[in-house]
């Protein structure tokens, strides 16, 4: 099995396009979107579903106001302001229940129920070159970890049940717990950067990171021709530190163009210079023949 993760320090680098490119290339392929906060390649990749299940992220305190006398105690217990008067009745945010439950047990009416918070969501399905699975993390849940674990069991899953090869996860941008879910165990990893000082720093911010997994980076710099002074400082400081550029994609409008129209650059415009060159890229890198480019 080869697990590909395509990685970002920050939003906004063209990972997500990259990684739908890379979903469009060749047939049998699984794809795992492990951006759980935000996810949006099914918007390109347009699965139609065969499972949609639910993922159980904690609880949620909920009152019952067949009981509640209205004291407001509970407010000046929740350490997450999440207990208010409302229209002179006390109400619960659920975005901002943290489900710590010491509301639960202080109300002196035991009118506050712990729920289980299951709002959020996982998918499994076909698209048009294979198999995908997401999620959605319903706002302001915890466990974006978990949930990405969720996905990857399901990919890996997939992908024995098939005898499929390739995985490719779609990263959450940064550098939190989802993104430690998505790249633990995995085969190699492609950071997409671009030319700034703010993508040059969090893509050696994601480097620590794989490199304390021990898992094989290599770099892409998309849009490079936007400052090619940058775009050559990441080079320089990737050729010293042993990390294979594999490729400088430059700035395409057309990209956003073929995600308008939910396909891939690589459908959109399959001879254009930016296909061909993401087609490049890819075969370097599932291939393992990644080389160095000065
Ligand atoms: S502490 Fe209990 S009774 Fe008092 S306002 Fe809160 S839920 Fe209602
Ligand atoms: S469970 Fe905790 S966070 Fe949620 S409302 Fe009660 S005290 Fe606040």
């Amino acid at each position: 099995m080869n697990e590909i993760v395509i990685l970002s320090g920050k939003g906004g680098t063209g990972k997500t396009s990259l990684s739908a490119a890379f979903a469009t290339i060749n047939n049998n392929t699984i794809v795992a979107d492990c951006d759980v906060d935000a996810a949006n390649l099914h918007l390109i990749l347009q699965p139609v579903n065969y499972y949609d299940r639910n993922f159980t992220t904690g609880s949620k305190a909920l009152i019952n106001y067949d009981t509640c006398t209205n004291c407001g105690l509970c407010i000046d217990y929740c350490r997450f302001d999440a207990i208010s008067f409302h229209r002179e009745k006390v109400t619960i945010s659920e975005i901002s229940c943290d489900g710590c439950k010491l509301c639960s047990r202080i109300c002196p009416s035991h009118s506050i129920q712990m729920i289980p918070s299951d709002k959020s969501r996982w998918y499994a399905g076909n698209y048009r070159n294979g198999k995908m699975v997401h999620a959605r993390l319903a706002p302001g849940e915890e466990n974006s970890g978990k949930l990405v674990n969720v996905v990857r069991e399901h990919a890996k899953k997939t992908a024995q049940e098939t005898g499929w090869e390739t995985i490719i996860i779609d990263g959450p941008p940064g550098i939190g717990c989802a993104v430690i879910s998505s790249i633990t165990g995995t085969n190699k990893a492609i950071i997409v950067t671009e030319p700034t000082n703010s993508g040059f720093h969090d893509m050696k911010r994601v480097l620590e990171i794989t490199a304390n997994f021990k898992v094989k980076t290599v770099v892409v710099i998309n849009k490079y021709d936007l400052n090619e002074s940058i775009s050559s400082k990441i080079e320089n400081w990737c050729v010293e530190n042993n990390i294979p550029v594999v490729g400088k994609i430059a700035f395409d409008p057309e990209i956003v163009m073929a995600m308008i129209n939910c396909q891939s650059i690589t459908e959109w415009k399959p001879e254009s210079e930016t296909s061909k060159e993401i087609i490049r890229i890819w075969n370097q890198v599932k291939t393992d023949k990644c080389i160095i480019q000065r």
